[in-house]
C-alpha cells in the first residue's frame, strides 16, 4: 500500500487556538489522521512552530506550516510505501535548517504522526508495536501516570505559581487501579474546595485552579485529601515548577506569589518541601538556560528525587547528551513537537535509556483529541507520563486509551 493523499486542514486545539489536522489517504482508500497539539510555556530551545503571524487569529494561524506540507512534503512522499524513519529523514533534509524553522515543526511533526500510523496499518500492527520494533525493544508496557491535581502558572490564571501539582499513584497494580485511585483523589479535593468555599476552575490541563495564597496551602489540601481517604501511602507528589516563567533575568531571582528566591534558596525550598510532602519528581525547577544551576541542583537533591528538565532538554538529542555529561539532571521530559518529528523523539528517548535517565512522555497544554502520546509511552515503556487532569475530553481520552491498551496486553497475556 502506498501514499495516494496527504490532506491537511487548520483545525482547533483545546484552547480554541489553531492547529493542523493531517489525514493520510492510501491507495486502498484506508486512511489515517493526525492532529497537532501546542504548548504555552515553551522552551526557547524547541523547535519552531510556524505561525502566520498576520492579524487573523491574533497572528496564530497556521496556513504557511499548511502550505508547506502540501506543496513541498507532500510531493515528496506521495506514492512511497509509509515508512517512518525514511519519511523523517526526508523532512529533515527538505527543512534544512537548525530547528525546522522553514517548514515549521508543526507542518513536520502532523505529517510524521500520520506516516506512523499509516506504518502501523500497512504492517497491520499497533501504534504501540511499531514503535517498539521501530526502536528494537523487545517488549511493551504501561507508564505510570502523573495526573495534575492543581493547574497553576501560565495555565491558570489567578491560581498558583507552579504550573502543576500532580498525584502519582505509585502503589496500585494497574493503571485501572492508578486511575480508579486519581478519580477518587478529584472528587475529594473538589469536595474540601467546596467546604472551604473557596471559589475554582479548571485550568488548560485539566487540573483545578483556585486562589490559594501559598503554594503550600494547595499541597496541604492535596495532603488533606489523600489522608481522607486513606491513601497517602499509595500516592506520591510531583510537580513542574516551569521555573523558567518564574524567573527574572535581571535580578536573577525567581518569584513565587510574593516570595522570591535565588538559585540556592529556590533549590534549598525544595529539599525542605521533599522534607514535609511525599514529593518524589521536580520538573523544571529552575530556568531553562542555567546548566549551572541544574547542576547544583541534581547534585544536591538528585539522591532523593527525580529531577526532570523539560524545557532545559527540549526534547532536543544534543542538549539531552549535553545535560547527561554534566550531571544537569536524572529525568528528560519527551513532548514530540518540541522536536518535530517522531524519529528524532524516539532518538531522545533511546539517549535516555541508554545513560539510564527517567523518561516522562507528556502532553501539551494545548493539547488536540489525537492519543499518540499513549502509544509513545507504551511503545518505549517510558516508565512515566502526564497527560492531565481528569477533566477536559483531551485529557481524558488519553486515559481512556491507556486504559484499552491495559485490556489489550492482559488479554493477550492470557492468551484471548
Ligand atoms: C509543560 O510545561 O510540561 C507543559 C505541558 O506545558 P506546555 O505544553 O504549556 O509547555
Ligand atoms: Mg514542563
Amino acid at each position: 500500500m502506498k501514499i495516494e493523499q496527504i490532506v491537511a486542514t487548520q483545525i482547533f486545539d483545546a484552547r480554541g487556538e489553531p492547529t493542523i489536522g493531517c489525514t493520510l489517504i492510501l491507495d486502498n482508500g484506508a486512511y489515517v489522521t493526525s492532529e497537532v497539539p501546542s504548548g504555552r510555556s515553551k522552551s526557547s530551545f524547541a523547535a519552531v512552530e510556524l505561525r502566520d503571524g498576520d492579524a487573523r487569529f491574533c497572528g496564530m494561524g497556521v496556513s504557511k506550516a499548511i502550505a508547506n506540507i502540501t506543496n513541498i512534503i507532500a510531493p515528496a512522499l506521495i506514492g512511497q510505501i509509509p515508512s517512518l524513519v525514511e519519511m523523517d529523514m526526508k523532512m529533515v533534509e527538505l527543512d534544512d535548517s537548525e530547528n525546522k524553522s522553514k517548514l515549521g515543526a508543526n507542518a513536520t511533526l502532523a505529517v510524521s504522526v500520520a506516516v506512523l500510523k499509516a506504518q502501523a496499518l500497512v504492517q497491520e500492527l499497533e501504534v504501540y508495536e511499531l514503535i517498539a520494533h521501530l526502536c528494537d525493544f523487545e517488549r511493551v508496557s504501561l507508564p505510570f501516570a502523573m495526573f495534575n491535581l492543581i493547574n497553576g502558572g501560565v495555565h491558570a490564571h489567578k491560581s498558583i505559581a507552579i504550573q502543576e501539582c500532580m498525584i502519582m499513584p505509585v502503589g496500585v497494580e494497574s493503571f485501572r487501579s492508578s486511575i480508579e485511585l486519581a478519580a477518587e483523589v478529584f472528587y475529594k479535593t473538589e469536595e474540601l474546595l467546596k467546604k472551604r468555599d473557596m471559589f475554582f476552575g479548571i485550568g488548560d490541563e485539566g487540573g483545578y485552579s483556585a486562589p490559594f495564597n501559598t503554594e503550600i496551602e494547595a499541597l496541604d489540601l492535596v495532603m488533606q485529601a489523600l489522608k481522607e481517604l486513606g491513601v497517602e501511602q499509595q500516592v506520591v507528589l510531583a510537580l513542574d515548577i516551569a521555573a523558567t516563567q518564574l524567573y527574572d533575568p535581571k535580578t536573577e531571582t525567581y518569584s513565587f506569589g510574593n516570595q522570591t528566591f535565588d538559585t540556592q534558596e529556590l533549590i534549598d525550598y525544595y529539599g525542605k518541601l521533599s522534607e514535609q510532602y511525599p514529593l518524589y519528581s521536580i520538573e523544571d525547577g529552575l530556568v531553562e538556560s542555567d546548566w549551572k544551576g541544574w547542576q547544583q541542583m541534581t547534585k544536591q537533591l538528585g539522591e532523593k528525587l527525580q529531577i526532570v528538565g523539560d524545557d532545559l532538554f527540549a526534547t532536543n538529542p544534543a542538549r539531552i547528551i549535553y545535560g547527561i555529561e554534566n550531571n544537569a539532571a536524572n529525568a528528560a521530559v519527551i513532548k514530540p513537537n518540541q522536536v518535530g518529528t517522531v524519529t528524532e523523539a524516539l532518538q531522545s528517548i533511546k539517549l535516555c535509556r541508554d545513560y539510564d535517565m527517567n523518561v516522562v512522555v507528556s502532553h501539551r497544554s494545548g493539547e488536540t483529541n489525537d492519543s499518540f502520546i499513549v502509544d509513545l509511552a507504551v511503545g518505549t515503556s517510558a516508565g512515566q507520563i502526564k497527560a492531565g487532569g481528569l477533566m477536559r475530553g483531551e485529557r481524558i481520552g488519553k486515559y481512556n486509551k491507556l486504559l484499552c491498551i491495559e485490556e489489550e496486553l492482559m488479554d493477550a497475556m492470557l492468551g484471548f
